[in-house]
């Protein structure tokens, strides 16, 4: 960031009251915050298979991944989710039969992302949208010996989620990824009781 969105001068860094380096305009005064993007997206199941997308640009260029990508201004996460579904894979989704899944804190990318879970009797018909070479329903084997994007990252996270999918038994699950080893991946479940 170099100039000012309100004045046009440019910025720089320095420290606020609290001590935390912030962007701000020497002439007008603005802090420019830096804020964590949100990533909303949508585990999409059938038959103990999901849907994974093979990514078409960078980061992670030919690797498979789950429909997901920014959340747009003006949108709830279900929205979202249901959105990045619709133009990666051609499936349309009611953003109301979304159930949460997982919360992900991604602190060295500035991100946190925000999975959701929707489960089909039967297999929809699919079409890889512009930012994917091609999406398909995949079997726990398959995916394992597939290139996955940021598998490292991901702790059990692949394997917890296709045992709830065999037990019907799901949890939300809040995690902390990480790639450096050291810091390893955190991750707490959730029950889900039904309240009636
Ligand atoms: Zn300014």
């Amino acid at each position: 960031m170099k100039f000012c969105s309100e004045c046009g001068n440019t910025i720089d860094q320095r420290p606020d009251k609290e001590g935390r380096e912030r962007y701000s305009c020497a002439s007008c005064g603005f802090i420019h915050y830096r804020n964590p993007r949100v990533i909303v997206g949508c585990a999409v199941s059938s038959r103990e298979r999901v849907l994974m997308c093979r990514r078409s640009h960078e980061p992670a260029l030919g690797e498979w991944m789950i429909p997901s990508g920014y959340l747009e201004c003006g949108e709830t996460l279900e929205e979202g989710a249901a959105r990045e579904t619709f133009e990666e894979t051609g499936i349309l989704i009611d953003p109301l039969d979304l159930e949460l899944c997982s919360i992900l804190n991604i602190t060295e990318i500035e991100q946190v992302a925000i999975l959701f879970r929707i489960g089909f009797t039967n297999e929809p018909a699919v079409r890889p949208g512009p930012e994917c070479f091609e999406t398909a329903f995949m079997s726990e084997q398959e995916i394992a010996s597939e290139q996955l994007a940021w598998r490292r990252c991901m702790g059990n996270g692949p394997q917890q989620y296709f045992k709830e999918l065999r037990s019907g038994q799901f949890t939300i699950r809040l995690m902390n990824l990480s790639s450096n080893a050291r810091l390893g991946i955190k991750s707490r479940e959730y029950l889900i009781a039904s309240i009636t």
